[in-house]
């Protein structure tokens, strides 16, 4: 054989054996397992059995629903369930109005917040919501977990970071934490949220569980853009600072794309953060309407704009503070008026806990705070 035929030769086996071995590389990151982001027994076994599934079809056949594209999804969903051994709950009819009980709040937190944020919520609304509401959080602490019912607060490994990834760590943990349980709607709220709760029952009663919502408010006045592998996508999200809720029955057909960790890796894989992820796999992959309630509130918008008679109409408020120049910040909090009884600013710099006592005066977290109302 000529030299130089020898040589093209070689050269061709090693461009091949170059080849193999990138689609090898590829397929082996594709199903690389994320390690699991709870220490949760049941909600490991239900993440693991996803996983082990998921990495049987080799990822590529992912979440293959049985029976037929005719039938409704929740229908093909219970199944799947069953056979995986899981606890996952099935679509119930909702019989009667939606109570508290129906609804799962999770609210995500992290370390740094234990002592600064949620004192004012377990103080104020949580209280009022106790069975309802999970902690979704990132360190150990067993004073805390005292004040949470019993598998409400959980402690996730995700990370320590107001990152993209530690925060939809946290939503993609609540939302396999959610499918767990009985509940008609899920709803997530950052660890600065105030639930009116008997208004965000009152609202939820006014839709059906079982049929596609997405409740919210969006942060945008157009559908966002993004690119996603190359393409230019737009669609709607609801901004995760005014908190948002999903009907059951969305939530199951969001499963394919979310369920067992899957939200997570799919905002790892188009880079957006954790509610916006949520807006593509509903507004984009499944098709389905945004709801905007405007009663739904983050300190995105200038709280203070909401007339004071106008405050127990709302669903949820916030607080924080608005940079107005170099070195000049202002709070944005709400405004109470000059009626409503107010407790100091350093007592209550969110005025929040005012807000709270105004609206529930009879309730024990108020007794002891009534002292301080001058
Ligand atoms: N958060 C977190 N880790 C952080 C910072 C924030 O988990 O390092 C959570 C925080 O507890 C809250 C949410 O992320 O529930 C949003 O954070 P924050 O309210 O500080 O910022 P925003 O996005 O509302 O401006
Ligand atoms: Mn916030």
């Amino acid at each position: 054989m000529p030299r130089h035929m020898r040589w093209r030769r070689i050269a061709g086996f090693l461009t091949a054996f170059a080849i193999v071995f990138s689609i090898q590389m590829i397929w082996t990151s594709n199903n690389v397992q994320q390690p699991l982001p709870t220490r949760d027994p049941k909600l490991k076994k239900l993440l693991l059995v996803y996983q082990s599934n998921r990495s049987k079809k080799r990822q590529r056949v992912v979440y293959q629903l049985p029976g037929n594209d005719s039938q409704p999804l929740h229908h093909r969903i219970q199944p799947v369930m069953s056979t995986s051994r899981s606890n996952i709950s099935v679509l119930e009819k909702p019989q009667g109005a939606t109570s508290i009980t129906d609804i799962f709040i999770a609210v995500k937190s992290s370390g740094k917040f234990h002592t600064t944020r949620l004192p004012l919520l377990l103080d104020t609304w949580i209280p009022l919501a106790k069975k309802s509401t999970f902690l979704i959080t990132d360190v150990d602490d067993p004073e805390l977990m005292s004040r949470f019912e019993p598998g409400h607060y959980q402690m996730s490994t995700c990370p320590q970071s107001h990152y993209r990834k530690g925060l939809v760590c946290k939503v993609s943990l609540a939302y396999d934490l959610f499918m767990l349980k009985q509940r008609r709607w899920f709803c997530i709220v950052d660890d600065d949220t105030y639930i009116n709760i008997p208004n965000l029952v009152a609202t939820l009663q006014k839709f059906d569980s079982t049929l596609d919502w997405y409740i919210g408010r969006p942060s945008l006045k157009y559908p966002i853009r993004v690119t996603i592998n190359n393409l230019k996508e737009s669609f709607w999200f609801h901004t995760g600072g005014a908190g948002y809720c999903i009907s059951r029955a969305l939530a199951l057909k969001m499963s394919p794309h979310a369920l067992g960790g899957k939200l997570r890796e799919l905002a790892d894989t188009i880079r957006v953060p954790d509610d916006v992820a949520v807006g593509y796999i509903i507004n984009k992959k499944l098709g389905v309407d945004i709801t905007r309630m405007l009663t739904f509130h983050s300190h995105l918008e200038g709280l203070w704009r909401i007339s004071p008679h106008d405050l127990r109409n709302q669903v949820t408020l916030s607080y924080g503070e608005f940079e107005t120049g170099p070195n000049h910040v202002i709070s944005n909090v709400i405004n109470l008026g000059k009626t409503i009884p107010t407790f100091p600013p350093p007592y209550d710099p969110t005025r929040l806990r005012s807000l709270h006592c105004y609206l529930f005066p009879g309730v024990t977290e108020c007794e002891g705070m009534k002292v301080a109302i001058h």
